[in-house]
Protein backbone atom coordinates (compact mmCIF):
# COMPACT_ATOMS: atom_id res chain seq x y z
CA UNK A 1 0.00 0.00 0.00
CA UNK A 2 1.66 3.15 -0.90
CA UNK A 3 0.55 6.16 1.06
CA UNK A 4 0.04 9.48 -1.01
CA UNK A 5 -0.18 13.63 -0.69
CA UNK A 6 -1.70 15.39 -3.27
CA UNK A 7 -0.98 19.10 -3.40
CA UNK A 8 -3.84 20.90 -5.49
CA UNK A 9 -6.41 17.50 -5.07
CA UNK A 10 -9.23 19.82 -6.60
CA UNK A 11 -7.76 20.71 -9.85
CA UNK A 12 -7.75 19.01 -13.37
CA UNK A 13 -4.72 16.89 -12.14
CA UNK A 14 -6.03 16.36 -8.82
CA UNK A 15 -9.48 15.28 -9.67
CA UNK A 16 -8.28 12.78 -11.87
CA UNK A 17 -5.15 11.41 -9.41
CA UNK A 18 -8.08 10.80 -6.94
CA UNK A 19 -10.14 8.63 -9.94
CA UNK A 20 -7.21 6.67 -10.27
CA UNK A 21 -6.51 6.28 -6.91
CA UNK A 22 -10.72 5.24 -6.36
CA UNK A 23 -9.76 2.56 -8.90
CA UNK A 24 -6.96 1.12 -6.92
CA UNK A 25 -8.19 1.31 -3.22
CA UNK A 26 -6.20 -1.51 -2.35
CA UNK A 27 -3.05 -0.51 -3.81
CA UNK A 28 -3.18 3.67 -2.58
CA UNK A 29 -4.07 5.45 0.63
CA UNK A 30 -4.30 8.60 1.11
CA UNK A 31 -2.56 10.79 3.60
CA UNK A 32 -3.08 15.07 2.81
CA UNK A 33 -4.94 16.63 0.57
CA UNK A 34 -4.67 20.45 -0.43
CA UNK A 35 -6.61 23.00 -2.27
CA UNK A 36 -6.53 26.85 -2.74
CA UNK A 37 -9.89 28.02 -2.09
CA UNK A 38 -12.34 25.07 -3.73
CA UNK A 39 -13.58 23.72 -0.24
CA UNK A 40 -16.81 22.65 -1.48
CA UNK A 41 -15.02 20.02 -4.01
CA UNK A 42 -11.73 19.61 -1.04
CA UNK A 43 -14.49 18.74 1.68
CA UNK A 44 -16.12 15.63 -0.39
CA UNK A 45 -12.78 14.80 -1.43
CA UNK A 46 -11.73 14.65 2.97
CA UNK A 47 -14.99 13.00 3.30
CA UNK A 48 -14.67 9.93 0.78
CA UNK A 49 -10.74 9.37 1.18
CA UNK A 50 -10.08 10.06 4.49
CA UNK A 51 -6.71 12.04 5.01
CA UNK A 52 -4.96 12.66 8.02
CA UNK A 53 -4.36 16.27 7.45
CA UNK A 54 -5.27 18.78 4.52
CA UNK A 55 -4.18 22.59 3.45
CA UNK A 56 -6.66 25.25 2.60
CA UNK A 57 -3.96 27.99 1.33
CA UNK A 58 -6.48 30.43 1.51
CA UNK A 59 -7.21 30.65 5.21
CA UNK A 60 -10.82 33.15 4.57
CA UNK A 61 -12.54 29.44 3.94
CA UNK A 62 -10.84 27.60 6.94
CA UNK A 63 -14.10 27.88 8.64
CA UNK A 64 -16.20 26.87 6.22
CA UNK A 65 -14.27 24.01 5.15
CA UNK A 66 -14.67 22.89 8.81
CA UNK A 67 -18.46 23.23 8.93
CA UNK A 68 -18.37 20.82 5.74
CA UNK A 69 -16.68 18.03 7.06
CA UNK A 70 -18.58 14.96 8.46
CA UNK A 71 -15.43 14.25 10.61
CA UNK A 72 -12.79 16.26 12.31
CA UNK A 73 -9.17 16.69 10.00
CA UNK A 74 -6.18 18.42 10.93
CA UNK A 75 -6.32 21.51 8.49
CA UNK A 76 -2.99 23.48 8.11
CA UNK A 77 -3.33 26.85 6.76
CA UNK A 78 -1.10 29.71 6.09
CA UNK A 79 2.39 30.56 4.52
CA UNK A 80 4.30 27.00 5.52
CA UNK A 81 1.13 24.63 5.03
CA UNK A 82 2.36 22.86 2.00
CA UNK A 83 5.92 22.20 3.47
CA UNK A 84 4.67 21.13 6.94
CA UNK A 85 1.78 19.03 5.04
CA UNK A 86 5.00 17.51 2.84
CA UNK A 87 6.49 16.30 6.30
CA UNK A 88 3.57 13.78 7.14
CA UNK A 89 4.71 9.54 6.90
CA UNK A 90 3.92 8.76 3.27
CA UNK A 91 5.71 7.03 -0.04
CA UNK A 92 5.11 9.86 -2.10
CA UNK A 93 3.90 13.46 -3.19
CA UNK A 94 1.98 14.31 -6.27
CA UNK A 95 2.45 17.70 -7.17
CA UNK A 96 -0.21 18.84 -8.93
CA UNK A 97 0.31 22.91 -8.17
CA UNK A 98 -0.82 25.61 -10.86
CA UNK A 99 1.79 27.35 -12.03
CA UNK A 100 5.26 29.11 -10.36
CA UNK A 101 3.57 28.56 -6.83
CA UNK A 102 4.68 25.35 -7.84
CA UNK A 103 8.40 25.34 -7.05
CA UNK A 104 8.74 25.58 -3.14
CA UNK A 105 6.70 22.80 -2.45
CA UNK A 106 8.52 20.94 -4.97
CA UNK A 107 11.95 21.66 -3.14
CA UNK A 108 10.45 20.96 0.08
CA UNK A 109 9.49 17.59 -1.13
CA UNK A 110 13.06 16.89 -2.41
CA UNK A 111 14.40 17.48 1.22
CA UNK A 112 11.96 15.07 2.70
CA UNK A 113 13.67 12.25 -0.17
CA UNK A 114 10.27 11.23 -0.71
CA UNK A 115 9.24 10.43 -4.05
CA UNK A 116 8.06 13.78 -6.21
CA UNK A 117 5.71 12.81 -8.87
CA UNK A 118 5.54 15.91 -11.03
CA UNK A 119 2.71 17.26 -12.71
CA UNK A 120 4.16 21.02 -12.04
CA UNK A 121 6.20 21.51 -15.22
CA UNK A 122 6.38 25.50 -13.63
CA UNK A 123 8.69 24.02 -11.00
CA UNK A 124 11.51 22.49 -13.37
CA UNK A 125 11.64 25.34 -15.63
CA UNK A 126 12.19 28.43 -13.07
CA UNK A 127 14.07 26.36 -10.65
CA UNK A 128 15.39 23.25 -12.85
CA UNK A 129 19.48 24.11 -11.82
CA UNK A 130 18.62 24.72 -8.41
CA UNK A 131 16.41 21.39 -8.17
CA UNK A 132 19.02 19.09 -10.12
CA UNK A 133 21.54 20.48 -7.53
CA UNK A 134 19.85 19.28 -4.48
CA UNK A 135 18.66 15.47 -6.36
CA UNK A 136 22.56 15.30 -6.62
CA UNK A 137 23.19 16.31 -2.82
CA UNK A 138 20.10 14.90 -1.30
CA UNK A 139 19.58 11.89 -3.24
CA UNK A 140 15.60 11.75 -4.74
CA UNK A 141 13.62 10.59 -7.32
CA UNK A 142 11.29 12.95 -9.48
CA UNK A 143 8.83 10.74 -11.64
CA UNK A 144 7.43 13.17 -14.51
CA UNK A 145 3.22 13.35 -14.60
CA UNK A 146 3.40 15.59 -17.92
CA UNK A 147 1.89 13.08 -20.83
CA UNK A 148 5.19 13.96 -22.77
CA UNK A 149 7.68 13.38 -20.16
CA UNK A 150 6.42 10.14 -18.82
CA UNK A 151 6.61 8.73 -22.08
CA UNK A 152 10.51 9.81 -22.54
CA UNK A 153 10.92 8.04 -19.10
CA UNK A 154 8.99 4.97 -20.29
CA UNK A 155 11.12 5.01 -23.56
CA UNK A 156 14.55 5.08 -21.53
CA UNK A 157 13.61 1.90 -19.04
CA UNK A 158 16.77 -0.18 -19.47
CA UNK A 159 18.56 2.53 -22.12
CA UNK A 160 22.24 4.04 -21.51
CA UNK A 161 21.61 8.21 -21.87
CA UNK A 162 25.13 8.48 -24.46
CA UNK A 163 23.21 6.28 -26.75
CA UNK A 164 20.43 8.59 -26.94
CA UNK A 165 20.62 10.77 -30.39
CA UNK A 166 17.40 12.97 -29.52
CA UNK A 167 14.11 13.36 -27.85
CA UNK A 168 10.95 14.04 -29.67
CA UNK A 169 8.18 15.79 -28.23
CA UNK A 170 5.10 15.26 -29.97
CA UNK A 171 2.45 18.41 -29.49
CA UNK A 172 -1.52 18.33 -30.60
CA UNK A 173 -0.57 21.83 -32.47
CA UNK A 174 -4.07 23.06 -30.34
CA UNK A 175 -7.40 24.59 -31.01
CA UNK A 176 -5.51 26.59 -33.49
CA UNK A 177 -3.21 24.30 -35.75
CA UNK A 178 -2.82 25.75 -39.43
CA UNK A 179 -4.23 29.57 -38.61
CA UNK A 180 -2.13 32.55 -39.41
CA UNK A 181 -1.37 35.29 -37.84
CA UNK A 182 -4.14 37.54 -39.42
CA UNK A 183 -6.95 34.94 -38.32
CA UNK A 184 -5.60 34.24 -34.81
CA UNK A 185 -6.00 38.59 -33.69
CA UNK A 186 -9.57 37.97 -33.05
CA UNK A 187 -9.87 34.49 -31.20
CA UNK A 188 -11.78 34.47 -28.02
CA UNK A 189 -11.07 32.92 -24.50
CA UNK A 190 -13.78 30.34 -25.08
CA UNK A 191 -11.73 28.82 -28.37
CA UNK A 192 -8.60 28.96 -26.87
CA UNK A 193 -10.08 26.80 -24.03
CA UNK A 194 -11.66 24.23 -26.51
CA UNK A 195 -8.08 21.90 -26.59
CA UNK A 196 -9.34 18.91 -29.31
CA UNK A 197 -7.58 16.37 -27.84
CA UNK A 198 -6.75 16.75 -24.01
CA UNK A 199 -8.84 17.93 -21.44
CA UNK A 200 -7.10 20.07 -19.03
CA UNK A 201 -6.96 23.03 -16.34
CA UNK A 202 -7.06 27.05 -18.27
CA UNK A 203 -3.95 27.96 -17.83
CA UNK A 204 -1.99 24.58 -19.28
CA UNK A 205 -5.10 25.12 -22.34
CA UNK A 206 -3.94 28.72 -23.12
CA UNK A 207 -0.42 27.22 -23.16
CA UNK A 208 -1.55 24.71 -25.13
CA UNK A 209 -3.16 27.23 -27.87
CA UNK A 210 0.05 29.88 -28.10
CA UNK A 211 2.60 26.33 -28.04
CA UNK A 212 3.93 27.83 -25.32
CA UNK A 213 3.48 24.68 -23.09
CA UNK A 214 5.73 22.98 -25.38
CA UNK A 215 8.01 25.87 -24.71
CA UNK A 216 7.79 24.67 -21.49
CA UNK A 217 7.86 21.50 -21.98
CA UNK A 218 11.31 21.37 -23.85
CA UNK A 219 13.26 23.50 -21.03
CA UNK A 220 11.39 20.80 -18.71
CA UNK A 221 13.08 17.85 -20.08
CA UNK A 222 16.28 19.62 -20.88
CA UNK A 223 16.51 19.54 -16.68
CA UNK A 224 14.36 16.38 -16.16
CA UNK A 225 16.93 13.97 -18.42
CA UNK A 226 19.71 16.58 -18.65
CA UNK A 227 19.78 16.61 -22.55
CA UNK A 228 20.89 19.36 -24.22
CA UNK A 229 18.86 21.87 -26.22
CA UNK A 230 20.12 20.59 -29.28
CA UNK A 231 19.18 17.18 -28.72
CA UNK A 232 15.46 17.95 -28.17
CA UNK A 233 12.86 18.27 -31.23
CA UNK A 234 9.16 19.32 -31.14
CA UNK A 235 7.07 17.17 -33.93
CA UNK A 236 3.30 18.00 -34.56
CA UNK A 237 1.49 15.31 -33.98
CA UNK A 238 -2.40 16.00 -34.19
CA UNK A 239 -4.06 12.76 -33.39
CA UNK A 240 -2.45 12.97 -29.91
CA UNK A 241 -1.71 8.91 -29.71
CA UNK A 242 1.94 8.97 -29.98
CA UNK A 243 2.58 10.93 -26.46
CA UNK A 244 6.84 11.43 -27.25
CA UNK A 245 9.59 9.58 -29.11
CA UNK A 246 13.27 8.51 -28.42
CA UNK A 247 15.74 8.56 -30.85
CA UNK A 248 18.93 6.21 -29.93
CA UNK A 249 22.15 6.28 -32.45
CA UNK A 250 21.42 2.96 -34.09
CA UNK A 251 18.31 4.89 -35.89
CA UNK A 252 15.65 2.91 -33.77
CA UNK A 253 12.70 5.40 -32.31
CA UNK A 254 10.68 3.95 -29.39
CA UNK A 255 7.45 5.70 -29.33
CA UNK A 256 5.34 5.47 -26.32
CA UNK A 257 1.57 5.23 -27.79
CA UNK A 258 -1.55 5.18 -25.56
CA UNK A 259 -4.93 6.40 -24.73
CA UNK A 260 -5.24 10.56 -24.62
CA UNK A 261 -5.94 10.38 -21.23
CA UNK A 262 -4.04 11.60 -18.48
CA UNK A 263 -4.41 9.33 -15.84
CA UNK A 264 -2.87 6.57 -17.99
CA UNK A 265 0.61 8.99 -17.21
CA UNK A 266 -0.89 10.38 -13.58
CA UNK A 267 -1.63 6.04 -12.60
CA UNK A 268 2.05 4.93 -13.73
CA UNK A 269 4.13 7.93 -11.65
CA UNK A 270 1.48 6.52 -8.83
CA UNK A 271 2.27 2.88 -9.55
CA UNK A 272 6.35 3.29 -10.47
CA UNK A 273 8.16 1.10 -11.35
CA UNK A 274 5.23 -1.60 -11.15
CA UNK A 275 2.32 -1.20 -13.73
CA UNK A 276 -1.22 -2.03 -12.69
CA UNK A 277 -4.52 -2.69 -14.86
CA UNK A 278 -5.18 0.61 -16.51
CA UNK A 279 -8.23 3.14 -15.08
CA UNK A 280 -9.43 3.20 -18.27
CA UNK A 281 -10.62 1.43 -21.86
CA UNK A 282 -7.42 0.25 -23.77
CA UNK A 283 -7.02 1.97 -26.99
CA UNK A 284 -8.09 0.66 -30.16
CA UNK A 285 -5.85 0.52 -32.77
CA UNK A 286 -8.50 0.06 -35.70
CA UNK A 287 -10.55 3.23 -34.29
CA UNK A 288 -7.11 5.20 -34.82
CA UNK A 289 -6.94 7.77 -37.74
CA UNK A 290 -3.93 8.16 -39.47
CA UNK A 291 -0.98 8.94 -37.64
CA UNK A 292 0.22 12.19 -39.31
CA UNK A 293 3.48 14.60 -38.50
CA UNK A 294 4.52 18.42 -38.85
CA UNK A 295 6.96 21.00 -38.18
CA UNK A 296 5.78 23.40 -35.56
CA UNK A 297 4.57 26.81 -37.09
CA UNK A 298 7.45 29.11 -35.24
CA UNK A 299 6.27 31.86 -37.14
CA UNK A 300 2.63 32.39 -36.69
CA UNK A 301 3.36 30.92 -32.85
CA UNK A 302 6.06 32.89 -31.53
CA UNK A 303 6.01 31.45 -28.04
CA UNK A 304 7.85 28.37 -29.21
CA UNK A 305 10.83 30.19 -30.33
CA UNK A 306 10.69 32.40 -27.27
CA UNK A 307 11.06 29.12 -24.65
CA UNK A 308 13.59 28.10 -26.67
CA UNK A 309 16.01 30.77 -26.44
CA UNK A 310 14.89 31.77 -22.69
CA UNK A 311 16.25 28.23 -22.13
CA UNK A 312 18.97 28.06 -23.88
CA UNK A 313 20.09 31.35 -22.55
CA UNK A 314 19.78 29.95 -18.67
CA UNK A 315 19.92 31.84 -15.64
CA UNK A 316 17.18 33.34 -14.33
CA UNK A 317 15.22 34.08 -18.37
CA UNK A 318 12.92 30.49 -17.93
CA UNK A 319 11.91 32.08 -14.65
CA UNK A 320 11.48 35.16 -16.30
CA UNK A 321 9.82 33.86 -19.16
CA UNK A 322 7.26 31.71 -17.15
CA UNK A 323 6.46 34.78 -14.53
CA UNK A 324 5.58 37.05 -17.80
CA UNK A 325 3.81 34.35 -19.34
CA UNK A 326 1.80 33.33 -16.48
CA UNK A 327 1.00 37.09 -16.37
CA UNK A 328 -0.08 37.65 -19.75
CA UNK A 329 -2.22 34.40 -19.73
CA UNK A 330 -4.04 35.60 -16.65
CA UNK A 331 -4.69 39.28 -18.42
CA UNK A 332 -5.81 36.82 -21.73
CA UNK A 333 -8.48 34.67 -19.47
CA UNK A 334 -9.65 38.08 -18.13
CA UNK A 335 -10.89 39.50 -21.37
CA UNK A 336 -7.70 42.36 -20.92
CA UNK A 337 -5.52 41.63 -23.89
CA UNK A 338 -6.09 39.63 -27.26
CA UNK A 339 -4.45 36.26 -27.85
CA UNK A 340 -1.41 37.71 -29.69
CA UNK A 341 -0.49 39.65 -27.08
CA UNK A 342 0.20 37.12 -25.11
CA UNK A 343 3.78 36.28 -27.21
CA UNK A 344 4.12 40.36 -27.49
CA UNK A 345 4.15 40.73 -23.03
CA UNK A 346 6.39 37.64 -22.92
CA UNK A 347 9.36 39.28 -25.61
CA UNK A 348 9.25 42.02 -24.38
CA UNK A 349 9.86 41.51 -20.89
CA UNK A 350 12.74 38.74 -21.71
CA UNK A 351 14.12 41.64 -23.73
CA UNK A 352 14.57 43.89 -20.97
CA UNK A 353 15.87 41.59 -18.82
CA UNK A 354 19.25 41.79 -16.86
CA UNK A 355 20.29 37.43 -16.21
CA UNK A 356 21.04 36.59 -12.72
CA UNK A 357 23.20 32.90 -11.80
CA UNK A 358 20.41 31.63 -10.11
CA UNK A 359 22.29 30.70 -7.01
CA UNK A 360 19.62 30.32 -4.50
CA UNK A 361 15.50 30.44 -4.49
CA UNK A 362 15.45 34.15 -3.45
CA UNK A 363 17.59 35.22 -6.51
CA UNK A 364 14.50 33.40 -8.53
CA UNK A 365 11.79 34.92 -6.55
CA UNK A 366 13.46 38.38 -7.35
CA UNK A 367 13.85 37.71 -11.09
CA UNK A 368 10.02 36.34 -11.26
CA UNK A 369 8.31 39.89 -9.48
CA UNK A 370 9.99 41.88 -11.66
CA UNK A 371 8.87 40.08 -14.73
CA UNK A 372 5.19 40.55 -13.52
CA UNK A 373 5.63 43.96 -12.99
CA UNK A 374 7.02 44.40 -16.04
CA UNK A 375 4.52 42.64 -17.39
CA UNK A 376 2.15 44.43 -16.22
CA UNK A 377 2.99 47.88 -16.93
CA UNK A 378 2.97 46.36 -20.50
CA UNK A 379 -0.24 44.71 -20.28
CA UNK A 380 -1.45 47.85 -19.40
CA UNK A 381 -0.49 50.11 -22.18
CA UNK A 382 -1.69 46.94 -24.68
CA UNK A 383 -5.20 46.62 -23.04
CA UNK A 384 -8.00 47.05 -25.36
MG1 LIG B 1 2.29 17.76 -21.68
Amino acid sequence: MKELIILGSTGSIGRQTLDVVRKHQDAFKIIGLSAHQNVDLLAEQINEFKPKAVVVSDRKYVQKLRNLLKKDVDILDGKDALTKLVLFDADLVLNALVGSAGLESTIAVIKTGKTLALANKESMVIGGEIINRLLLKNGGVIIPVDSEHSAICQCLLGEKTQEINKVILTASGGPFRGKRSSELRRVTVEEALAHPKWNMGKKISIDSATLMNKGLEIIEAHYLFNLSYDDIEVVIHPQSVIHSMVEFVDGSIKAHMGPTDMRIPIQYALSYPERLPSPIPMLNLLTVDKLTFEEPDSVNFPCLRCAVEAGKKGKTYPAVLNAANEEAVAAFLNGEIAFLTIPEVVDKVLSKHKPVEPVELSVLKEAESWARNQASEIIKTARY
